[in-house]
């Protein structure tokens, strides 16, 4: 499947996501993961994303463009993909779209899963993530702790918080989110194919992908 999932911060899109790819070996291409790892290799890409991220700012969208661009090319891509976190503003969907007419790629659908704030907000504030680039398991310390508190349970490594899941960075990235990314709900409307999935869980959207996509 050629799925992009919308949604602020926290909504699930992660989630979801690696939910999908089981149904079918589509990959998950989350733009927030691939950052992280350029981050930790030290790239030039990496350094410049870095103060953006750290401070729960978008990062340039010629940055992320020129990364995309080579991401969807990749032969992993040809089975499916599950886009998480891409596109985050008018100026990259406009952008996508003139890349996947050059690509001749086509989306089967556009979900947004549409979460309350107030879920949102618990959410991220309670979210601990695996330090191990290879593992980054996610855990929740109300719903899905870790057996021993900060450690990973699979593989051992610490399970933090992420820099950008404190109270104050996360308050600036769901301002940004309402101010950039939000605005994406009424382009993808006019272009079709888009769903939008009230919800609190990610089987409900799950759900509603497998409906949609006749799975
Ligand atoms: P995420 O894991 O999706 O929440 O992304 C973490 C951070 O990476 C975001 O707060 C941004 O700084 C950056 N980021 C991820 N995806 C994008 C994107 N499509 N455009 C700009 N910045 C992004």
């Amino acid at each position: 499947m050629k799925v992009m999932l919308l949604g602020a911060p926290g909504a699930g899109k992660g989630t979801v996501a690696k939910l999908l790819t089981a149904l079918d070996g589509s990959v998950q291409i989350s733009t927030g993961d691939i950052l992280r790892a350029e981050v930790r290799a030290g790239s030039d890409l990496g350094k410049k994303a870095e103060a953006f991220m750290k401070a729960g700012d978008l990062v340039p969208d010629s940055l992320i463009m020129d990364m995309m661009e080579k991401r969807l090319q990749q032969e992993d891509c040809k089975k499916g993909f599950l886009l998480d976190g891409f596109p985050r503003t008018i100026p990259q969907a406009q952008d996508l779209k003139k890349m996947m007419a050059k690509l001749n790629i086509d989306l089967d659908m556009v979900i947004n899963i549409d979460v309350p704030r107030p879920v949102i907000l618990d959410r991220l504030c309670t979210r601990r993530t695996c330090v191990n680039a290879d593992c980054q398991a996610i855990y929740n310390v109300k719903s899905n702790p870790t057996k021993v508190e900060g450690i990973c349970d699979k593989c051992g490594s610490p399970a933090v918080q992420r820099e950008d899941e404190t109270e104050a960075a996360i308050t600036h990235r769901l301002e940004t989110y309402n101010e950039k990314t939000a605005p994406l709900i009424g382009f993808y409307e006019k272009e079709g194919k888009f769903k939008n999935v009230p919800c609190t869980s990610s089987d409900d959207v799950v759900n509603a992908v497998k409906e949609a996509l006749k799975l």
